[in-house]
């Protein structure tokens, strides 16, 4: 069956699947590092690319293939490549696209080890880094080196829930010689489609939307240009961020439900979104499903749904953050995001508690900011948990 033709919710179900020896209705499990030869010919023929097969599990294995071409059909790409975690994809693209004395220009928030591995890491190889907001057309142009290679783009960021253009940054890094990589993790390909909008390279944590049940980590790489996917595969096998076969049979069987998730805790996401901003101890609420979004437009243009994630400020500040940290019952005090169950955060006390307050503040993330993952209880759950934490403030 040509899967491609197929609409996106039947791509979840089927798109990658194989038929194995048994009949098997879901993907197996092939957990094995090596494959066995028939002869001497054929060991030779793998190698030299005469034929298609597997040689070893680093650098091909029927179960992550299968979820790697599931991956790529969702984001109309040529090739997925699948890896260890979100991080080794990150990590993976930079390694194939940046040498020595070239540039790189990053979304000031992107998700932090993406921007503290380019300073901890990369700059050592003596790569450059500018991080700008991305979200301004004239700042990504003002920043364009002769030697910039990559731009390298988050949109909504996190938490500030800043949308970039996609489109318009590709046009204008392409006029430039520059390859575009979209993190695309907080949307997934269900709503948005980095590729179809002129990027070169989609990027995911799988770890959250697409897996969804916060029981695996692992990350992918999507392109539509099988030389980048050459060099993007070849970067993976050298450095080793494969995945793992249990790892590739997991996410498999999560994203099949990627849609109904997504529709669940949207739709709760934007009734949640409507009741903070009526909330009078709640001073905004930042939501790209809400009109007060500064770029609400483009989301309804480049995303085909506002997401689950919502960011919003206590006019209490910190201690009212801590206060709802240590009320709520039914939401998680967790980091991560895009699974079934519901979390909240509070950046100021917990991921950016190392950051002076200054330098928080610069970056948006205001004492009273609160990080919200809805997941897929039921909404008046949601909402009572949330509201008898912030009558405790
Ligand atoms: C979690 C996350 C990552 C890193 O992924 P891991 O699977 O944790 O390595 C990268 N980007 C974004 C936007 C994330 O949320």
């Amino acid at each position: 069956m040509d899967t491609k033709k197929l609409g996106f919710d039947s791509k979840l179900i089927h798109s990658g699947d194989f038929e194995d020896a048994m009949g098997s209705a879901v993907t197996p499990i092939y957990q094995t590092s090596t494959f066995a030869f028939r002869n001497a010919k054929h060991g030779a023929d793998l190698f030299a690319g005469r034929e298609k097969g597997f040689i070893y599990t680093r650098i091909g294995n029927p179960t992550i293939e299968a979820l790697e071409n599931k991956l790529a059909e969702l984001e109309n790409g040529c090739g997925g490549i699948a890896l260890a975690s979100g991080m080794a994809a990150v990590t993976t693209a930079y390694m194939a696209f940046l040498a020595s004395g070239d540039h790189i220009i990053c979304t000031s928030a992107v998700y932090g080890p993406s921007r503290g591995v380019l300073d901890s890491h990369f700059a050592k190889f003596g790569v450059e880094a500018s991080f700008i907001d991305t979200s301004k057309l004239e700042e990504i142009e003002r920043s364009i080196k002769p030697n910039t290679k990559v731009l390298y783009l988050e949109t909504p960021t996190n938490p500030t829930i800043e949308l970039t253009d996609i489109k318009k940054a590709s046009e204008l890094a392409h006029k430039h010689g520059i390859i575009v990589v979209v993190d695309n993790t907080f949307c997934s390909p269900y709503l948005q489609r980095p590729l179809d909008l002129g990027a070169d390279v989609a990027l995911h944590s799988l770890t959250k939307f697409i897996n969804g049940h916060a029981d695996i980590v692992g990350g992918a790489l999507v392109t539509k240009d099988p030389e980048i996917y050459q060099k993007l595969r070849k970067t993976m096998v050298y450095m080793g961020g494969n995945m793992d076969p249990h790892q590739a049979y997991m996410v498999i069987r999560g994203v099949k439900t990627l849609s109904l998730r997504i529709d669940r805790a949207q739709e709760s996401s934007v009734i949640v979104a409507e009741f903070l901003e009526n909330h009078p101890k709640v001073e905004w609420v930042k939501y790209p499903g809400l009109k007060s979004h500064p770029q609400f437009d483009l989301a309804q243009e480049q995303m085909d749904g506002p997401g689950a994630m919502i960011s919003f400020g206590l006019k209490g500040g910190y201690d009212a953050g801590v206060t709802l940290m240590n009320n709520v019952k039914l939401a998680l005090l967790a980091v991560s995001l895009g699974g079934v169950e519901t979390l909240i955060q509070h950046p100021a006390s917990m991921t950016h508690a190392g950051l002076p307050k200054e330098a928080r503040e610069e970056a948006d993330i205001t004492d009273g900011l609160v990080r919200f993952a809805v997941g897929i209880e039921n909404v008046e759950d949601i909402i009572a948990d949330i509201e008898q934490a912030l009558e405790k403030i």
